[in-house]
């Protein structure tokens, strides 16, 4: 097996929270100078960077998981991403057809641009981006995951928009394909306060906003190749292919 270093939770200035030097073209950049080789591109609400930073990446031989960071009913966080182009235009049909249309107020929540390779603005987005879209927890999860995505709550372990903040607990019998821990807490944490959780895949990413913080949090993924399948099979831990936080 080879080890990839992975970042699966990454932001561009698509996301109002997302620092103005988060173009696609500077995520790759320091993504690549960090040693990562495989990025999860994860917007608020929003997968329109995703295949701009796919084709960037993969000149400098990364590969993305193309998806987005989806809010819930419940406003939890969770990491969504699709197998291929005509599944990522399901997501956002999904989330266009569910999200709160509340125009976004720049100058209160930042700006929410669609950028292209140059760094030149194509458009801005109109709703506001980090809103809840009108499903749930496992109406997202069922929605991903029949369509061959890959499901992942975000930093269930955070005191914000995490499945621990908004329901109080990891259900036991939700069904996903990992569990993102953030930075600040890790696996042994975790499985101290939910021990049911043993067994399953965990992963810990950078949640980057800024330039600065890409690759601050990563996961090593141990594959024959970096492809959506191959991780399939880790996330699975099949065919001796497994994903590890290191300690
Ligand atoms: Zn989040
Ligand atoms: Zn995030």
């Amino acid at each position: 097996m080879i080890k990839f270093r992975a970042d699966l939770h990454l932001h561009t200035v698509l996301s109002p929270c997302g620092d103005l030097e988060m173009s696609p073209s500077q995520l790759v950049e320091h993504a690549h100078l960090r040693g990562i080789q495989i990025m999860g591109i994860t917007d608020h609400n929003s997968t329109k960077h995703a295949r701009l930073v796919r084709d960037l990446a993969a000149k400098v031989n990364i590969f993305t998981l193309c998806g987005a960071e989806v809010t819930s009913k419940e406003e939890a966080h969770l990491l969504c991403f699709m197998p291929d182009d005509e599944k990522l235009q399901l997501l956002q049909e999904f989330i266009d057809e569910n999200i709160l249309k509340i125009p976004n107020n720049p100058k209160y929540f930042g700006e929410q641009l669609v950028v292209n390779e140059s760094e030149e603005i194509i458009c801005e987005e109109e709703f506001l981006l980090i809103n809840a879209i009108d499903k749930d927890v496992n109406e997202i999860g069922e929605f991903v995951m029949q369509n061959g995505g890959f499901f992942i709550p975000a930093h269930v372990d955070r005191s914000a928009f995490s499945l621990t903040s908004q329901l109080g607990f990891v259900p036991p019998d939700l069904e996903c394909t990992a569990i993102e821990i953030s930075k600040h807490s890790s696996q042994e944490e975790l499985l101290a306060q939910f021990p049911y959780l043993s067994g399953r895949s965990f992963i810990q990413s950078s949640d980057a906003h800024y330039v600065a913080d890409i690759a601050s949090g990563f996961t090593n993924f141990y594959l024959k190749e970096a492809s959506f399948e191959e991780m399939q099979k880790a996330f699975l831990k099949e065919e001796g292919r497994y994903c590890e936080i290191p300690q």
